[in-house]
């Protein structure tokens, strides 16, 4: 079967697939009026996904509109963008101000500092002030652009799980060149996932999390084993979904299902891309170039062993080295989001972006004053675009599937 078969297959199956879907949300009303039935009349409570992509399916399809009320649909820290500390953006101004060229992702480029650098608090505005700065969309631009112009240069290596292969392989294969190094400001995700839900747990008042829709394209690395600790731990049952409509609302559903037996078992619905051990060979490539370290979550503070930071066998790319960038610990961070932005409340879930003063008044895409309204995966920005309710709502009274 070539590629377009499979994505004609999945197309049809997971995305145009009205039978499927009617089916799916009476199946989540059936289940959910069961959970109601277990816990008590006016029980409510949260399913949270943790990549920006579920959040963006969720937001544009609609599918707050599609489930019962009692279930609230939150997003977890699915964004790397948002959770850069300002201050390597910062260090990262201030090297391309000295002449040395910064290559970065067009997300990080816009994404406002808490402290100005000679005038400029974002890499766009440095490079307005003369900073070497490039937008380039992956490393290997980078290292495309750094061989023909053999000046200095650092590529700001953001991202979690998914992209750690890739910087690594380059690292492990000296296919890094020389007057390029790698900035690794790497996070992995399970730290964040268990730190959102310990907050939440702090918080009775608040409707608990029963349930999680966990990355896939992090699961594809990491294998579906990562987030074992979920359910072992926190008896909260996990299901690891693809990116389409129907692969969110049938792991909706399988949550509900498992609440209605009394289960906590993760469940990989996205087998056409997902395996329990996940990627060995990306896996053991990581490791060899990096180490994990306590890292800075912006807004939040230090999560442990939640960053990736190079092998000191690989200093010599480095930038960290190179620069004499000093890393962060819990003592030199400081609480870094502009006043009034919400954004951490807003990536572990607490709150929805409409709850930020700011929303939509201050801060729009275009004028993005927060980090989770800069990049495409933030939950603010995706609820900018395509909204909760409105439109969607009304779509699914159309066709007879709002669940009011
Ligand atoms: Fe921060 Fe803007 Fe989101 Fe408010 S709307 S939480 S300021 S990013």
């Amino acid at each position: 079967m070539d590629r377009l078969e499979q994505v004609k297959i999945v197309e049809s199956i997971f995305r145009n697939n009205l039978e499927l879907a009617k089916a799916l949300v009476a199946k989540i009303r059936e289940f959910t009026l069961k959970v109601i039935e277990i816990y008590g009349g006016d029980f409510k409570f949260k399913i949270m996904d943790f990549c920006g992509t579920h959040e963006w399916t969720i937001t544009h399809y609609g599918i707050r509109s599609l489930i019962p009320k009692v279930i609230e649909l939150v997003a977890g820290p699915g964004c790397p963008v948002c959770v850069t500390p300002s201050y390597f953006v910062e260090e990262s101004i201030k090297l391309s101000l000295e002449g040395i060229t910064v290559y970065t992702y067009g997300d990080v480029y816009k994404l406002r500092t808490i402290r100005p650098v000679k005038g400029a608090t974002s890499l766009s505005e440095a490079k307005a002030l003369g900073g070497n700065v490039k937008i380039v969309s992956s490393i290997l631009d980078a290292v495309k652009d750094a061989k023909e112009h053999r000046r200095e240069s650092i590529f700001v290596g953001i991202g979690f799980e998914t992209v750690a292969p890739g910087y690594a392989h380059l690292i492990i294969k000296d296919m890094l060149p020389s007057n390029l190094k790698l900035l690794s400001l790497v996070k992995l995700t399970p730290p964040a996932m268990f730190y959102s839900i310990d907050i939440l747990r702090e918080k009775p008042i608040e409707p608990p999390i029963m349930g999680v829709i966990a990355p896939g394209h992090v699961s594809t690395i990491t294998g579906a084993k990562a987030w074992a600790p979920v359910a072992e731990n926190y008896g909260i049952p996990v299901v690891i979904a693809g990116f389409e409509p129907i692969d969110v609302l049938i792991a909706i559903a399988e949550i509900l299902r498992q609440l209605t037996r009394g289960e906590a078992k993760v469940v990989i619905e996205y087998a056409r891309a997902i395996s329990w051990h996940g990627d060995l060979r990306a896996q053991s490539t990581i490791y060899k170039a990096f180490k994990t370290a306590d890292d800075a979550w912006r807004g939040i503070g230090f999560l442990p062993k939640s960053g990736l930071r190079v092998r000191e066998s690989y200093r010599k790319v480095d930038a960290f080295e190179e620069y004499g960038i000093r890393d962060l610990d819990p003592e030199t961070w400081k609480y870094d989001l502009p006043p009034g932005c919400r954004c951490a409340e807003v990536i572990i879930g607490k709150i929805k972006p409409p709850q930020c003063p700011l929303f939509m008044k201050k801060c729009t895409p275009l004028n993005p004053i927060g980090p989770c309204m800069v990049s495409v995966e933030g939950t603010c920005a995706i609820w900018a675009r395509f909204g909760a309710g409105g439109l969607a709502e009304e779509v699914a009274k159309d066709i007879g599937l709002y669940q009011g």
